[in-house]
């Protein structure tokens, strides 16, 4: 079900959980800010998830609260994610859901990186 993205930060929401170490992770990269870890139900050859650290449920929310140096962060990851799995060359693309629109499922901010295969239209017709 899709979440509402003005709610408040529910630290138990799965990714939080991961966060924590309480539950595992296939995980692909991690530094001070963030961690990226590959999608449980892959969508394209390569899909990998890219999380901030802090406690954010969303695009809306990071972008109004985070501070300088954790969007830094967060974007550089993104960026080193995609080189170290060799998906800039052959391309790949970026997604985030917010909110019931784009049918965000979980309330923790979240990069889906696909790529692997050429992915198609932007959007399902
Ligand atoms: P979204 O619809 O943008 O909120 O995407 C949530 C994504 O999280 C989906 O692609 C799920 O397959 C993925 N997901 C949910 N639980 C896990 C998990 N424990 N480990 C890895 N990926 C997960």
């Amino acid at each position: 079900m899709a979440i509402d993205p003005a709610q408040p930060y529910d630290d138990q929401n799965i990714f939080a959980k991961i966060l924590r170490g309480e539950i595992p992770c296939n995980k692909a990269y991690e530094d001070e800010w963030s961690l990226a870890f590959h999608d449980i139900a892959p969508q394209a050859p390569q899909h990998i998830l890219v999380i901030p650290k802090g406690s954010y449920v969303s695009w809306d929310d990071f972008s109004q609260r985070a501070g300088a140096d954790e969007i830094a962060g967060f974007v550089r990851a993104v960026g080193k994610v995609a080189r170290d799995n060799g998906l800039v060359q052959p391309g790949y693309r970026l997604l985030a859901n917010v909110g019931k629109d784009a049918g965000q499922e979980v309330p923790h901010l979240h990069v889906h990186l696909f790529g692997g295969k050429p992915l198609g239209r932007m959007i399902a017709a």
